[in-house]
């Protein structure tokens, strides 16, 4: 190796640049073809490119620093391509070994993608030759929250306010998760494919084991009762699937939040209040709430639930359809053998039973996010939501 000194250069005019710096070049390759072993590689990298000593750090101490301002850019420039072609020369060196080993087709593949890196880091340069720091900067654009995203949020927090924790799960679900446990008959029109979207492939598997794209949050609220003991209160947001036409009001994709409370003396009282409350926090204190009599699988007495209208106060608008009253929810009492399918499956898995319903009892309600989205925005086709459509989602930035 040659000696590390560098002398003060005669000149920054471009010539002398050139000069200095393809004699520099010519050093490094004359090195660069004996580097044969490990150690040699080594005493190349510390001789150019060690940190104290090394003779890239002295040419930027002598060239580089003390260059009169407005020729600093063009030292720097010629500086960075003679230590581009440096760990070029270490990385080739290092790869000569393996690429003496490997087969024609696979040196083919590998130098191939080599030199597709090769011209990426020449085309940086070139870009990086061209640079005017004077003219204005790309300014990076800040993201907003999707307002689906936003008001899944915001009810999550009015119910974490209230002492639920937030649970989630796969969207690729089996069917126990699905359906079984929740008590849907073998026959419910819901386990219809026209409604559900299930992997394919899978006839032999039993029943249960099949995977399906989840149709509603529901499996969470099992899946949690396997996991913890009661008491228990969950909130649980998510996107869910179904082999629905898209139209104004349905996506084949669209977002439920979901709740369960379980624990000793929670009566139909409990549920009334919580929604009512809850409702009250996401939508002003004046909204009020109503139940009607209804039919889930998985809960019993199941009610959906009206709240008066946001926009017209009860009176009756065009939103309301002249009612006063908007339908947004349902929910009912943890139907018995919900609880009794979450029990046998714990003993499956070697675990206590400990929902008993002599000591236990529980809640659940649900709602759909893309809903309440579009009556809070005003959103009248749901596929704006899913459309990607920058000038739809930068009104609610
Ligand atoms: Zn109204």
């Amino acid at each position: 190796m040659r000696e590390s000194t560098i002398t003060n250069l005669p000149g920054y005019d471009s010539a002398t640049l050139d000069q200095e710096f393809a004699r520099l070049e010519r050093q490094v390759d004359e090195e660069r073809v004996m580097l044969r072993t490990d150690e040699a590689r080594e005493a190349f990298r510390v001789h150019w490119l060690g940190r104290k000593q090394g003779k890239l750090k002295a040419i930027s101490d002598a060239w580089v620093k003390g260059a009169p301002s407005d020729r600093k850019g063009a030292v720097g420039q010629r500086f960075n391509e003679l230590k581009t072609k440096i760990e070029a020369a270490i990385v080739v060196a290092q790869i000569n070994p393996l690429l003496a080993r490997m087969s024609p087709e696979e040196k083919a593949v590998f130098t191939g993608s080599a030199q597709q890196m090769l011209a990426e880091k020449l085309k940086e340069q070139q870009q990086a030759k061209k640079l005017d720091i004077t003219l204005p900067g790309t300014s990076q654009r800040t993201g907003v929250e999707h307002p689906l995203v936003k008001t899944m949020a915001e009810i999550v927090s009015v119910f974490q306010r209230m002492g639920y924790s937030v649970g989630l799960g796969p969207e690729v679900e089996s069917d126990f998760y699905n359906f079984e446990s929740l008590n849907f008959p073998p026959n419910h029109p819901a386990r219809d494919t026209q409604d559900t979207l299930v992997v394919g492939d899978q006839e032999k598997k039993p029943l249960r084991e099949r995977l399906l794209m989840r149709t509603h949050t529901s499996p969470v609220q099992i899946r949690s009762m396997l996991e913890q003991d009661p008491p228990l209160r969950l909130i649980i947001p998510g996107k869910v699937h179904r082999n629905d036409a898209a139209d104004a009001t349905h996506s084949p994709v669209f977002h439920q939040v979901e709740g369960l409370c379980v624990d000793t003396n929670i009566t139909f009282s409990d549920l009334k209040g919580t929604l009512d409350n809850a409702m009250k926090a996401f939508f002003g204190s004046a909204v009020k709430t109503r139940f009607f009599p209804s039919f889930f699988p998985f809960t019993e007495p199941s009610a959906d639930v009206q709240i008066s209208c946001i926009f017209c106060g009860g009176k009756g608008c065009r939103k309301c359809k002249q009612s006063g009253w908007i339908e947004l929810l349902g929910c009912g009492m943890v139907d018995p053998n919900v609880f009794g399918a979450v029990n046998q499956r714990r003993i499956e898995l070697g675990r206590e039973p400990v929902y008993d319903t002599r000591r236990i009892s529980g809640f659940a309600f649900g709602m759909g996010v893309d809903r309440i989205t579009m009556m809070k925005y005003g959103i009248s086709d749901i596929g704006l939501l899913y459309s990607g459509d920058m000038r739809f989602l930068e009104q609610f930035a």
